[in-house]
């Protein structure tokens, strides 16, 4: 259960000197209380103190790091429930499956599929973080040479499943340094998987048939000396599966209950790659931390990384693209200007209808604080002023010899204002974006 702020401040050293960024231990201990502080800014803490506060201070959910090196992810260190009290963190690892029973043409054909799963959405670059390899062939040596090969064709990060010990060891080997995620600790080796895991300062993945099993196993490997750990309460059914998993986050975050609070792996079981991007995406939504599926095909994984792009964004900080004057083609002198906000949605959707009008173009897009055009419009945010300045800065006057700029249809009372500013001819564009290339084909061909 977490500590008050004044069951903290009984704690602390009262100085009041201030060295720890607030004025007094009090706001210092409402401050750790809430989340907000860190107990090491503190230097004046006795080690009695320290033990007895270190619950209170370490984040609700652990911080797990998956892998080395840049393509290292943070996994857990989530404070909320729900992501409109505040916001989600970090943002779910993606891993796709592939089995040591492949041949190793199979096999590296796999991979490099899986190395080039790269997109670019709405100014995104969206990847996928890991490589699973399961140990499901006869022969222990398969997997061994599996994970080399997996290892030398990928910077992605790791994660090694078996369950036999002896096998996860000679694995291992394979792939020092590369900081794997070890799958998984049961009840049956979690003794030998928990000193591997320690051996190779890895992290573990803890298997348990059901919470209970899961919280008492947690239990006795934090015990043997080992935190990295990452949980899997066993259910595949999806429902099932999401009601454990929100049961962990909630004991974990609203009841402190140690044992849960690490991050949470799910594995796909559906057959089907609709049914089982449809089983990441709930999973993705609560509340796994490391998500691992078998399907790579660009179609289906592209949804699941855009929906975990949308949750994993603050709700009270908007998308936005850089204030600029936009090229979209090769365009020159003779080229039609549009302008629109910087709000990243309607910037890309106005970027892409410009581009399919095959009219070499010049975009601009004026800072609204990431607001869409008539909630900007509404907030006083996009405003004639506004754009001829920015037009003016840009050196608008000089790019282009039509001074003819297309503003959109929805704020079409900027017209008069704008042409009296700049002297430009201001054309009132559609109200949508999807009405750009009939308008261009009728207004802007010539
Ligand atoms: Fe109190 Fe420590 Fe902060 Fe000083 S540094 S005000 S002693 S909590």
């Amino acid at each position: 259960m977490a500590l008050t702020g004044l069951e903290i401040y009984k704690q602390l050293p009262k100085k009041n000197c201030g060295e720890c960024g607030t004025p007094t231990c009090l706001a210092f201990a409402m401050n750790l209380a809430a989340g907000k502080a860190s107990l090491d800014s503190c230097p004046y803490v006795s080690d009695a103190a320290r033990e007895a506060l270190d619950a209170a201070a370490a984040p609700p959910i652990a911080k797990v790091i998956l892998g080395a090196g840049s393509a290292a992810v943070a996994m857990g260190d989530e404070t909320e429930l729900f992501r409109h009290d505040k916001r989600f963190y970090h943002e779910t690892a993606i891993a796709i499956q592939i089995s040591d029973n492949l041949s190793n043409e199979e096999l590296q054909a796999k991979v490099e599929a899986i190395n080039g799963l790269e997109f670019d959405r709405v100014g995104q670059h969206y990847t996928i973080q890991a490589i699973a390899i399961s140990h499901d062939a006869d022969d222990p040596a398969a997997f061994q040479a599996a994970v080399a090969a997996v290892a030398a064709a990928t910077k992605l990060n790791l994660i090694l499943m078996a369950d036999d010990p002896e096998v996860m060891k000679g694995a291992l080997a394979e792939v020092t340094g590369r900081k794997p995620l070890i799958y998984a600790a049961t009840t049956i080796n979690y003794e030998a998987m928990t000193a591997l895991a320690k051996e190779n300062n890895c992290p573990l993945a803890v298997y348990g048939n059901g919470l209970e099993e899961l919280a008492g196993l947690v239990d006795k490997i934090i015990a043997l000396g080992h935190k990295q750990l990452v949980l899997d309460p066993g259910a595949r059914e999806t429902s099932r599966a999401i009601a454990d998993f929100t049961q962990i986050r909630r004991l974990a975050i609203k009841k402190r209950f140690r044992s849960f609070g690490y991050p949470i792996i799910a594995l796909t079981t559906a057959t089907d790659p609709l049914s089982e991007v449809l089983q990441a995406v709930n999973y993705v939504t609560k509340y796994a931390s490391l998500v691992v599926l078998r399907t790579a095909a660009k179609e289906h994984l592209l949804p699941l990384l855009s929906w975990r792009q949308n949750l994993y964004t603050d709700p009270q900080v908007p998308i936005r693209v850089e204030e600029k004057l936009n090229e979209i083609g090769t365009p020159n002198e003779d080229s039609p200007v549009y302008v629109t906000t910087n709000f990243s949605l309607t910037y890309y959707s106005v970027e892409g209808e410009i581009e399919g009008t095959k009219i070499p173009s010049y975009l601009l897009s004026v800072d609204t604080d990431g607001l869409s055009v008539l909630t900007a419009y509404a907030d006083g945010k996009f405003e004639a002023e506004k754009i001829a300045a920015l037009m003016k800065k840009v050196g608008l006057d000089d790019k282009v010899k039509r001074h003819r700029i297309v503003i959109p249809g929805a704020v079409a009372v900027l017209k008069g204002k704008l042409e009296e500013l700049t002297g430009w001819e201001v054309v009132v564009g559609p109200r949508e974006a999807s009405g750009i290339v009939p308008f261009a084909r009728t207004n802007l061909a010539s």
